[in-house]
């Protein structure tokens, strides 16, 4: 689904990313690990084409396609998602306007007709539904005032609305309490654990990893992957450090 093949990229004048390798099949759980500012976050700006991060060397394919000779949108409209470290306000529009137009645009973009506002509120009821997450809130503007937890909760009702092929989600599970983490982990799997989907989850810690567990483990630190290894990986990398095991 993903392969990604000695990718470089730069921000600003930084060479971030230096060579990193990494594919992800259909149906697969990854998740990658590793020290503050090691890319993590990089990469998977990189992957969704967010401007000033410049791919210098290297190649990613999606589903065969040419990932990086497309917009950000059009990345989007292909089937990828990605769940911000600091999901970003939006004041003025409303999370249910907010995703209607999203949905939309991107069944549009695959010339897929457009869901009735009758069709998609019922969509959305069963989304917020499954993260418990209270109607009223989707109308209120996009993470206005939102907690950090409730901002990572509404990134997983959004995925759940797009349906994604690939989601790409970066610390989602940072900053929740110990029953947002289980209604997180539990809406990830139900949303995504499909054969024809695949996750790339990036977390700094195993309890997440507990709830969604990983067929593959990497540690990416200096700008690329320098270890892979299954679930158990994880727990060795949390007894003894990124420095002793990468
Ligand atoms: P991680 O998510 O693994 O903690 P990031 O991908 O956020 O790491 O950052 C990787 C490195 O890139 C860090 O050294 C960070 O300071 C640097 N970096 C991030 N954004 C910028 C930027 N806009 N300009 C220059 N350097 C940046
Ligand atoms: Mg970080
Ligand atoms: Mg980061």
């Amino acid at each position: 689904m993903l392969k990604i093949e000695n990718l470089h990229a730069t921000v600003g004048e930084t060479a971030i990313l230096k060579g990193l390798s990494l594919t992800i099949n259909a149906g697969e759980i990854h998740a990658i690990m590793g020290p503050n500012g090691a890319g993590k976050s990089t990469l998977a700006y990189t992957l969704g084409g967010r401007p000033g991060y410049e791919v210098t060397e290297g190649s990613a394919t999606f589903d065969g396609q040419d990932l990086l000779a497309l917009e950000p949108y059009e990345r989007a409209a292909a089937g990828l998602f990605l769940g911000f470290q600091y999901p970003v306000e939006i004041p003025g529009v409303s999370n249910l306007q907010f995703l209607r137009e999203s949905l939309n645009a991107q069944r549009k973009a695959r010339g897929e007709e457009p869901l009735s506002g009758a069709e998609f509120i019922k969509l959305a009821r069963e989304k917020a539904a499954l993260l418990r997450m209270d109607m009223e809130m989707l109308k209120r503007p996009v993470n206005v005032g939102f907690s950090g937890g409730e901002k990572k909760r509404n990134e997983m009702v959004q995925m759940g609305i797009i349906d994604p092929k690939l989601a790409l989600l970066d610390e989602t599970d940072s900053g929740l309490d110990i029953d947002a983490l289980r209604i997180v982990g539990e809406g990830i799997n139900a949303i995504m654990r499909k054969g024809d989907k695949a996750v790339l989850l990036i977390t700094h810690y195993q309890r997440l990893l507990d709830l969604v567990k990983p067929d593959f483990v990497h540690v990416l630190a200096g700008g690329r992957i320098v270890r892979s290894g299954g679930p158990e990986l994880a727990l060795e990398l949390e007894e003894q450090g990124y420095e002793a095991v990468a």
